[in-house]
């Protein structure tokens, strides 16, 4: 046998498709529609330019700029983009997204991708002899690590309303003597939890064990849970440059924690990949918390397509879940969730559809830019028309 037994138990994630036959509008992966920032641009072409030398180089290992830089970017936002508010150049948090203590550079990890920080939360905080809880439908990379880790799972079916079951979870939670992961956003149902809703969750949970909530999303409209880091210390907060930040291709992700937790997962890095963020990496990251303006403005605009293309399906007789993220997730009686991607990819756009039993009649829809969303539309209106 040339491979471990190790191997038998690994199920890839899929990701949402990257064609290279055509080039379609990607509406698929929750990819963020705008570039980034000019400043990053040219941050990154600078260092290129000025320090050549520095390719060369290891990285910090420590990305210590760029950890203060998420820091100071964190307090200057309060963790939630499209609600901050910008004045020339000043940002400042919405009242209730003010954090009441200031986040520190000590409470930041960062790593390649949001992916790989889970990955290292996963084999730092959950056992392999203990039933973790996660809710049935949220990102499904976290099966992914339970097989890779051979951590077994206790899934919680989501309510009718498809939001999460908090009292089924702390229950579970209770019984396997163990910590927990949902997406707060929710993906792919774009639900969340308030920050008072988590608050009481953590309030009926054991302080021994972990509470894990991925932000992915938070930036378009949820509630950031930063600020209940000053009273429990088992929450560890994960969030990315993918969507918000307009950083998929950058690879950055990062947990917000005390820094006993940071230093824990620090710990795995160093015995796995001691450098998993390149010098470009640090650079751009460092940029986009630096000219975060731009980022608030992007993030609104989102926010904005997203309602409006809600009310659109809303009209064309869609079920359509009011969505704090940057897609939808939305179905239609009578039209199987397939049916409809193949007729929107023929129409040149590439949109999400999920063959997981309980959610395969619905499509998941990536906000775009305005003219994007313009050629959707015309997308839906002409296949409704021939699927009818
Ligand atoms: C996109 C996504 C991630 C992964 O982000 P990367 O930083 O690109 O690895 C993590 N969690 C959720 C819920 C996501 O949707």
């Amino acid at each position: 046998m040339l491979v471990s037994n190790r191997m038998k138990g690994l199920h890839p994630y899929v990701p949402g498709e990257q064609p290279k036959d055509r080039v379609y509008i990607k509406l698929n992966a929750n990819e963020n529609p705008y570039a980034p920032s000019k400043a990053v641009q040219k941050a990154v072409l600078n260092f290129v330019k000025k320090y050549p030398e520095k390719l060369g180089l290891y990285p910090d290992p420590d990305s210590n700029e760029l950890h203060a830089a998420i820091a100071r970017m964190l307090n200057q936002t309060g963790g939630v983009l499209c609600r901050a508010k910008v004045s020339s150049k000043e940002v400042s948090p919405a009242e209730e997204d003010k954090i009441p203590f200031t986040v520190t550079p000590d409470m930041i990890y960062t790593g390649n991708g949001s992916d790989e920080v889970l990955s290292f939360v996963f084999y730092a905080f959950f056992d392999s002899g203990k039933k973790f809880v996660l809710p049935q439908f949220t990102y499904s990379f976290y099966p992914v690590y339970a097989g890779f880790y051979d951590i077994p799972m206790d899934q919680v079916p989501l309510k009718d309303d498809w939001s999460l079951d908090k009292e089924e979870m702390l229950k579970r939670a209770k019984q396997n003597d163990s910590g927990l992961i949902f997406a707060n956003p929710n993906a792919p149902t774009g639900l969340g939890l308030s920050r008072e809703e988590v608050r009481q969750m953590l309030l009926n949970s054991s302080p021994d064990q972990i509470f894990i909530v991925d932000e992915a999303y938070v930036d378009f409209g949820g509630e950031s849970c930063i600020p209940l880091l000053k009273d429990f210390k088992n929450l560890v907060i994960v969030r990315t440059f993918s969507k918000s930040l307009c950083g998929a291709g950058q690879r950055l992700g990062y947990i917000v924690a005390s820094p006993e937790l940071v230093n824990v997962v620090t710990t795995v890095k160093n015995s796995v990949n001691h450098f998993p963020l390149d010098a470009l990496a640090q650079v751009s990251g460092t940029a986009a918390c630096k000219d975060i303006s731009y980022y608030v403005n992007t993030s609104k605009k989102v926010a904005e397509e997203r309602d409006a293309f809600y009310n659109f399906l809303q009209e064309k007789g869609f079920y359509v879940i009011k969505s704090q993220t940057n897609f939808l997730f939305a179905k239609k009686n009578g039209i199987k969730g397939e049916d409809l991607y193949k007729s929107i990819k023929e129409r040149g756009i590439l949109i999400r559809h999920f063959n997981t039993p309980g959610i395969e009649d619905f499509v998941r829809i990536t906000i775009g830019t305005k003219e994007q969303m313009q050629k959707l539309k015309a997308a839906f209106e002409d296949t409704l028309d021939t699927l009818k």
